[in-house]
């Protein structure tokens, strides 16, 4: 029975009758693990940008992507474009003026301002992808509307990078999702900005916690709406906010037709055991009996 245990908890997400769920890490450097994942679903690339008085140079951004690239050897790693402002302030932007930051010119919306700085970052990450030989994806944070979609994937593809997509982290973008679809090779959603949004509570208010559950009846629905479209339209639609390192949650992602959940690579183990517990019949039941809950508290008990 040790060996059963153990033989679950390596190896790629499954359900107990093989049905796929990509196991993915996020990752703020290489110095993050990712042993154990299938890749890395999420690369905050912050942390570059942090503390200093000007965007990083080419080469310095060039080596710090082929470092995550090579420490990944060929597994895919989606790269999320610079997601400053908010709860992530940066000294050079001079964002300072600004009544309600989380609601302000923050993540892909800087590009309006400063194209420059988007465009930079998506040759960077072109130019440490050919060097490395590494499967790049790009994402951008903080999508509203599919013709911001639509810009972005562009500057992407003039980089020459052919898989992009966009983060579902604002409820007009999920509302739309079916549109936002038709501009991008996949989507990714950020529950933990996503929550912030829909409850109109600041994602760093411990007091409004209990808005923030994911288990949140309004939250489900719009994960369940992005990846019904995902299904529908034939391309992967991923969780990659805290959500998506709830083991409880796993299956019931599954069952919603999730295809990637990406966490800190410490949370794998308890989500794919959760997955390799249940078939995809059993996750599809999970998922109807956890949508029909007019609360958390009973969401987590349909669940079981
Ligand atoms: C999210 O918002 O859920 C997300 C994954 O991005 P971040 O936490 O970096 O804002
Ligand atoms: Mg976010």
């Amino acid at each position: 029975e040790r060996r059963a245990r153990a033989a679950a908890s390596s190896g790629p997400g499954r359900t107990a009758d093989g049905w796929s769920v990509e196991l993915l890490a996020n990752v703020g450097s290489a110095a993050d693990p990712v042993a154990g994942a299938e890749g890395v679903g999420l690369f905050r690339t912050e942390l570059l940008y942090l503390d200093r008085a000007q965007a990083p140079s080419h080469d310095e951004q060039v080596e710090a992507y082929a470092a995550v690239f090579d420490a990944l050897g060929g597994r895919k790693v989606v790269v999320r474009t610079l997601d400053a402002g908010a709860d992530k302030p940066l000294p050079f932007l001079e964002q300072s003026g600004e009544p309600n930051p989380a609601l302000g010119v923050r993540g892909v919306r800087l590009a309006r301002r400063d194209p420059g700085l988007l465009d930079g970052q998506l040759a960077a990450i072109a130019a440490a992808a050919a060097r490395t030989g590494a499967t790049a994806w790009v994402m951008a944070p903080m999508i509203a509307t599919p013709a911001e979609a639509r810009d972005f994937v562009a500057r992407a593809r003039a980089a020459g990078l052919a898989s992009a997509g966009v983060m579902v982290e604002i409820p007009a973008a999920a509302l739309r999702v079916r549109a936002l679809l038709r501009e991008v090779e996949f989507l990714s959603i950020g529950t933990n900005d996503l929550s912030q949004y829909t409850f109109a509570a600041d994602r760093m208010a411990g007091d409004l916690a209990e808005l923030l559950d994911p288990w949140q009846p309004a939250l489900l629905d719009l994960v369940a709406m992005c990846a019904r479209a995902g299904r529908a339209a034939g391309k992967p639609v991923g969780i990659c906010g805290e959500a998506a390192a709830d083991p409880g949650l796993a299956p019931v992602f599954a069952g919603l037709g999730i295809s990637s959940l990406s966490m800190p690579a410490h949370a794998i183990p308890a989500v794919r055991d959760a997955l390799a517990a249940h078939t995809r019949e059993a996750c599809e039941r999970l998922a109807t009996a956890v949508l029909s809950a007019e609360d958390p508290t009973a969401a987590r008990a349909a669940a079981g």
